[in-house]
C-alpha cells in the first residue's frame, strides 16, 4: 500500500511536501530535512518518519520536523497557530 500525504497529495517517500507555518500571524518557512541545527538523522539520507530525502520538506505531522521558531519538535511544540498551504 502506498501512503499518500493528505496535504500535498503526494506519496510520502521521496516527495517534498508543501506549506508554511503561521506563528503569531507571521509566516515561517519550514525546516527541510537535513537543515536541522544538529543535523539529526541526516546521515541516513531519508527521514525515518515521513521518508523525504535531504533538502525536501517533511510531510505534515512528521515527528522529525523542527519548529522554525523554537527549534523544538514541530509536532510537539505549541508555537504555531495554524498551517498555511500554498499550491
Ligand atoms: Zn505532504
Ligand atoms: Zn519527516
Ligand atoms: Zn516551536
Amino acid at each position: 500500500m502506498v501512503e499518500i500525504c493528505e496535504y500535498c497529495k503526494k506519496e510520502y517517500s521521496g516527495n517534498s511536501c508543501i506549506g508554511y507555518f503561521i506563528i503569531k500571524g507571521k509566516k515561517f518557512e519550514r525546516i527541510k530535512f537535513g537543515d536541522e541545527s544538529d543535523d539529526w538523522g541526516k546521515d541516513s539520507g531519508s527521514c525515518g518518519d515521513c521518508g523525504v530525502k535531504v533538502g525536501q520538506i517533511h510531510h505534515w505531522e512528521c515527528d522529525v520536523e523542527r519548529c522554525p521558531k523554537c527549534d523544538g519538535q514541530a509536532l510537539g511544540c505549541e508555537c504555531h497557530d495554524e498551517f498555511l498551504f500554498e499550491y
